[in-house]
């Protein structure tokens, strides 16, 4: 995407800003040859634990079967992570063009190994129009800015004949933990889920590690763990 993005609001290193292009097939193709940063990420988890140990990580986080046994938790967040794995709630499938482009965009500016950082995409379609607009948030922490400037903005075309189809966020790991971020929604995420799909009307949720990314269904949102609940 060498689109230029239409910047909303900078804060810092906080950065409110969205794209909009014709919605074309390859978007959502999931075979595609990866951008560089994204590439380079692959690559250097490689190089650090090998190739053997990264497919197999790799692999596992996308493991969905029914067979996926079960472990007895009071933990939210792994109750959320049993339901995807044994494929309850949700689809893993390989990570397609648009995320790529997205989730390459963030790690062009902070590379994940040595600098990690979440964003969050909102992606919103025109059917008539045939467009595509992406919001998108970030900043240089950890975790996502409050998206509220964002917010703001969607509601208004929400009037206008756009629809929100997902909201896309990225998930990594510490070192410690092989650094390729589970494909699950935390407590937090599915409490935000609720939010999003009661007041802006969000169709799904996607989580992208980077290889993989899960697609959860709003219909689905009601069978996650949220916070509350515990
Ligand atoms: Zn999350």
């Amino acid at each position: 995407m060498t689109l230029a993005p239409v910047m909303i609001k900078r804060n810092g290193a906080e950065i409110f800003q969205y794209w909009e292009f014709k919605n074309q097939s390859y978007l959502w193709d999931t075979n595609f040859i990866p951008p560089l940063a994204l590439k380079s990420f692959r690559d250097s988890l490689e190089n650090e634990l090998g190739q053997d140990t990264f497919n197999l990580i790799s692999t596992m986080l996308a493991y969905q079967s029914a067979s996926y046994p079960s472990v007895k938790t009071d933990n939210g967040d792994s109750i959320n992570a049993q339901l995807i794995h044994s494929n309850t709630v949700g689809k893993i499938r390989p990570i397609n063009f648009l995320e790529a482009q997205l989730l390459n965009y963030q790690l062009s500016r902070y590379p994940l190994l040595s600098h990690p950082t979440e964003f969050h995409g909102m992606i919103l379609m025109h059917d008539t129009l045939n467009l595509i607009k992406v919001y998108f948030a970030a900043s240089d922490q950890p975790w996502p800015p409050k998206p509220a400037v964002i917010l703001e903005a969607m509601q208004k075309d929400l009037q206008q004949g756009w629809i929100f189809r997902s909201h896309l966020h990225n998930h990594y790991e510490p070192k410690a933990h092989h650094f390729l971020g589970i494909l699950a929604p935390s407590m937090t995420d599915a409490q935000y889920y609720q939010f999003l799909a009661e007041d802006y009307k969000v169709e799904q949720a996607l989580i992208t590690n980077g290889c993989h990314t899960l697609e959860i269904r709003k219909d689905e949102f009601q069978k996650l763990v949220l916070p509350d609940d515990h």
